[in-house]
């Protein structure tokens, strides 16, 4: 197994270093000690959080030297431990303010190669308001605003730290895993009562393992199915279909019958990679499909959509170019969502149908190589440079890939709260474009650094 990141916590004493440490570690391992002259020069654990394994060191125990002076040992150790880490996150007490250690601290971090976060612990409450701004003096940015005992802030603490523990090499096993083509394909067949979705599905197991009927709401628990589906080289591909069948009970108001629809859609698309929007194309697309269509997106998930009941159509063509341009125009986060034409009746289409949907979760899982990543970061920025509101030019510095399915972006740089969401959205599209990800939702987040 490869090394795992470093953080290490640095800070004067009593700012609630070990308590952090103690948060991230989720044991007692650094046990707060208070008897004097008891040298605790540095505990060590292994922090999992949100999904990313870090280990974190604690420098704290000095409270027994003067805290008005920078004791050698202190200092020793914590040069220690930052540079052997991949961040040091350095923490600040909000309710005390700055003291003169800290600024002593930040002197000599800001002459260490080790990338810094600054985070203002105990800072719940008001009390904390003072402090948060005199730490923002310390020259590292905005500090995260953290609670290590009430555990609130964790996640933004987490987030910043994340561009700086999120090492490819050590997520390679996991990742071969994720992106194994031959790994159950988890997918979900979504779409208004009657579209078809359980003869679609009848006819993927090949038996009537459904009953349909001509009447909406036949089925009624909702069921995950495993099958197989052979590709067009012959090979054997696992899918578990999860179906919803309390998209097809029979409501008599309409409107409760769109709150039903939705509601069940989501419950299948949680547990999706890849979700099909069926539509009966004698039918068309409804604004509830588009708000169906809108919340897988929203959730992350890879979006198809299928035109059934193909055979019957009248006037194909221009049902299908009206259906495209309708999505178009109603799909606003996510261009080119694939469209498909299918009957579920004759099977027409319905490999073609899986086969994409194969594509299309590995283009969710897909993690961009850094190399590839920071070329087309820069000919992006390149080609269209960010705007300069009031003169002042937004500088974009840096991108990284946080994790896939659905693929999630940082971007670093100064003044990127003045982004325009235009922007924005030309990064996103010119991602999608150009590393391959099609119609995929990618998320994209914007930070100022340390
Ligand atoms: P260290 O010396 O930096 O390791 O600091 P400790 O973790 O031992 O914490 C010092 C004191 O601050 C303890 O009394 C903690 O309970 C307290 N403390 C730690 N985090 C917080 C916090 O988020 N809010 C408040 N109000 N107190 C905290
Ligand atoms: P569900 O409510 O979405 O599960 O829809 P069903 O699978 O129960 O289908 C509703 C009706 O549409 C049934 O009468 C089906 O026979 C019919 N149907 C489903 N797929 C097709 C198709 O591809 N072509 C035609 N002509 N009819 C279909």
């Amino acid at each position: 197994m490869a090394k795992l990141p470093i953080v290490a916590i640095v800070g004067r004493p009593n700012v609630g270093k070990s308590t952090l440490f103690n948060r991230l570690v989720g044991k007692k391992l650094a046990l707060v000690d208070d008897r004097p002259g008891v040298t605790r020069d540095r505990r060590e654990g292994d922090a999992h959080l949100l999904g990313l394994d870090f280990r974190v060191i604690d420098t704290a125990g000095y409270e027994d030297e003067d805290p008005d002076t920078l004791p050698g040992r202190m200092r020793r150790q914590t040069e220690a431990a930052v540079g052997e880490a991949d961040v040091a996150l350095f923490l600040v007490d909000a309710r005390a303010g700055v003291m003169p250690l800290d600024e002593e601290i930040a002197r000599w971090l800001r002459s260490s190669d080790t990338p810094i976060v600054l985070a203002a612990n105990k800072a719940e409450g008001r009390a904390a308001e003072q402090g948060i701004l005199e730490a923002l003096a310390l020259g590292f940015g905005d500090p995260v605003q953290l609670s290590a005992e009430h555990g609130e802030g964790v996640g933004d603490l987490f987030e910043a730290l994340l561009p700086f523990i999120d090492r490819e090499e050590d997520e390679e096993e996991e990742e071969v895993d994720l992106e194994n083509p031959y790994a159950p394909l988890k997918l979900a067949i979504v779409g208004r009562p009657n579209a078809g979705k359980s003869t679609l599905i009848n006819r993927f197991l090949g038996q009537d393992r459904l009953i349909t009927g001509p009447e909406a709401g036949i089925t009624r628990d909702s069921i995950a199915i495993d099958w197989e589906w052979r590709d067009r080289d012959g090979e054997i591909r696992q899918v578990r279909l999860i179906d919803t069948a309390g998209m097809r009970k029979k409501a008599k108001v309409q409107d409760k019958l769109e709150k039903l629809s939705v509601a069940d859609a989501l419950r299948a698309v949680d547990f999706a990679e890849v979700v099909v929007l069926l539509l009966d194309a004698t039918l068309g697309l409804e604004s509830q499909d588009l708000r169906i269509a809108d919340r897988v997106l929203e959730e992350g998930r890879a979006l198809l959509i299928a035109l059934n009941k193909w055979d019957v159509a009248e006037n194909p063509s221009s049902l299908f170019n009206g259906v495209k341009k309708a999505l178009e125009d109603g799909l606003s986060q996510v261009k080119g969502v694939p469209l498909l034409a299918v009957s579920a009746a004759t099977g027409k289409g319905l490999d073609t149908l899986i086969e994409a949907a194969f594509e299309t979760r590995a283009a969710w899982s897909k993690r961009v190589p850094t190399g590839e990543l920071n070329r087309w970061f820069e000919r992006a920025v390149d080609a269209n440079p960010p705007p300069a509101p009031g003169g002042k030019r937004i500088k974009l510095r840096y991108v990284t890939q946080i994790k896939s399915r659905p693929p999630s972006f940082v971007i670093f740089g100064t003044r990127v709260d003045q982004l325009p969401a235009s922007y924005e959205r030309y990064l996103v599209n010119s991602m999608r474009r150009e590393l391959g990800f099609g119609a995929v939702p990618v998320r994209l987040t914007l930070r100022a650094p340390k």
